[in-house]
């Protein structure tokens, strides 16, 4: 295995040499997500550079704020906006662009595999786990192969992207089945981003068939899914209840107790017998920890989370504190102080304020002074169910729907999304968005951006000799009940 110097602030070591004491410990956190930027800031913030040299590792060059991508996957928030770039928000802090494929705590050395080129290893005497979770898929047969998550911001633009352009392909074919499947959408998962992704796509989607001429609104058919006899288990049973409500008075399909059998070549089959086609199905069915975790000897729980105690501290199965390791977020088990027994849920409240609490305590530990747990008593969840719906739940008793819990949702995110810039690109966006309607234009291509330039670098086949259209003829009229004729009817 290759092992090359990076430079990085405070001279790397390779694994190869004999490591030197270094002048300025260095912490190196591993993600530049939620934790990670949260930590790496509040860290720069209380300490000097000639106090300690911070690196970050991701191979992302921005921290995403996921409880936006909804709004992104409906325009609501232009996808640039959900994002905090690490070169600018990190002031103090070098970035390393790259995965953690290997993590070597016993040596104090991680390895990172960069884009392009060899791995190489650096060295720490501090080390942050903040790599999050990814999706927690299933073998389910066609999973793989037709279905799309909604974890990140490439996938919220590309479900966007590809709900709309369905809707554009449907609009100019005339074959019947064809049209149900482009305009059938399903969302696997009932949980706050399952719900959010379907309230706020199908939102969009009724507005942009609006400017259909050959498309109904009753065209559209939106299916939910969900294993659990209901939905949004972080709401209590009754907004969860008026959640559902909402949802089918918009005539949104929801299979309650229901699970995805199989979706080969787009063909969706139930467990409970219903089988249709559909073009696109969103996973968002739960989370699991990064599971790079395995290529690690720190101690890890059945779930794959690196084990925690309240302050943050990396501990083993007896509780013995492993030095110099601390983790948090969704990829750990972080006790929760405030129901005893169990840990803190995988959100971004937790983790934004666990990575500023491990920015204090890291501070902590480098002068010397003692680190302190981390308690949080959640204050709530807060739902978009797109433009001006909203569900929410406050400090556990106070519940409100509707416009209000809309207001109350984007008022919420727009504080806690990292960097002042970003909150007011967003709300400018937002006011944008009032005057000006939101934006419902599917750039398809953009995922295939070379594909007409491929086509023209073709060399042009010699003309046959297929007949030409007459001039002179009539044109030839639309054929009854095809979109053309529908819009002609208008
Ligand atoms: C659609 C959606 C909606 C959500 N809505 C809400 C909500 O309304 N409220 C709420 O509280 N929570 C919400 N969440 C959950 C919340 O976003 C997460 O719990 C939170 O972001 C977790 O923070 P984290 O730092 O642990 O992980 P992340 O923020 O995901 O950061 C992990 C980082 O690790 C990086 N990484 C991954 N693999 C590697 C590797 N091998 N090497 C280096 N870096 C790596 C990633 O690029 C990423 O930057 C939502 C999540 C989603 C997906």
């Amino acid at each position: 295995m290759p092992t090359t110097t990076v430079p990085t602030q405070g001279d790397a070591v390779p694994t190869a040499a004999a490591p030197k004491p270094r002048k300025v410990p260095r912490v190196v956190i591993l993600g530049g997500g939620t934790v990670g930027l949260y930590t790496a800031r509040r860290l720069r913030k209380r300490l000097g550079k000639r106090e300690a040299a911070i690196v970050v590792v991701d191979p992302r060059p921005y921290m995403t704020y996921a409880p936006f991508l909804p709004e992104a996957a409906a325009g609501s928030i232009d996808a640039r906006n959900v994002v905090a770039p690490h070169r600018r928000a990190l002031k103090g802090v070098d970035v390393l662009q790259g995965k953690v494929s290997h993590i070597n705590h016993a040596e104090r050395t991680v390895e990172i595999t960069p884009e392009e080129g060899d791995a190489y290893w650096i060295t720490y005497d501090h080390l942050v786990v903040g790599l999050g979770s990814v999706a927690r898929t299933l073998p389910i047969p066609g999973l793989a192969e037709e279905a799309i998550g909604f974890k990140n911001v490439e996938e919220a633009i590309a479900v966007r992207n590809h709900v709309l352009n369905r809707i554009d392909v449907a609009s100019s074919t005339w074959d019947p089945e064809l049209r149900k499947r482009m305009l059938t959408f399903v969302f696997v998962g009932g949980g706050f981003a399952g719900i959010e992704a379907l309230a706020e796509v199908e939102d969009m989607a009724r507005v942009a068939v609006k400017y259909y001429k050959a498309i109904e609104q009753d065209e559209l058919r939106f299916v939910l899914v969900e294993g659990s006899p209901r939905i949004l288990p972080e709401v209590s049973e009754e907004l969860g209840g008026y959640t559902l409500e909402q949802l089918r008075k918009r005539a949104i399909e929801i299979h309650l107790s229901t699970f995805l059998s199989s979706c080969v070549g787009g063909h969706v089959v139930l467990s409970n017998k219903v089988e249709f086609d559909a073009e696109t199905i969103v996973w968002t069915a739960g989370v699991k920890a990064n599971p790079v975790l395995k290529n690690s000897d720190l101690p890890l729980d059945q779930m794959g989370r690196v084990t925690c105690n309240a302050a943050l501290q990396v501990v083993d199965a007896d509780g013995n504190v492993v030095p110099d390791a601390y983790a948090a977020g969704d990829c750990a088990a972080v006790p929760d102080l405030y129901n005893p027994g169990k840990f803190c849920p995988p959100n971004a409240q937790h983790a934004l304020r666990e990575g500023n609490h491990l920015g204090d305590n890291l501070a902590r530990v480098l002068r010397s002074a003692e680190v302190t747990e981390y308690k949080h008593k959640n204050i709530g969840a807060v739902a978009s169910l797109g433009m001006y719906k909203g569900v929410a739940q406050m400090f556990g008793k106070i519940k409100v729907r509707g416009f209000p819990a809309w207001v109350l949702h984007r008022t919420y995110h727009v504080f806690a999304m990292p960097t002042v810039n970003r909150k007011l690109r967003i709300m400018a966006g937002w006011t944008g968005s009032v005057l000006l309607r939101r934006e419902v234009v599917a750039l398809g291509s953009l995922h295939d951006p070379r594909a007409e330039f491929r086509a023209a670098s073709v060399a042009p086949k010699p003309r046959s000799a297929e007949p030409v259209a007459d001039p002179t003829l009539p044109a030839i009229k639309a054929e009854e009940g095809s979109p053309a004729a529908k819009a002609d009817a208008r």
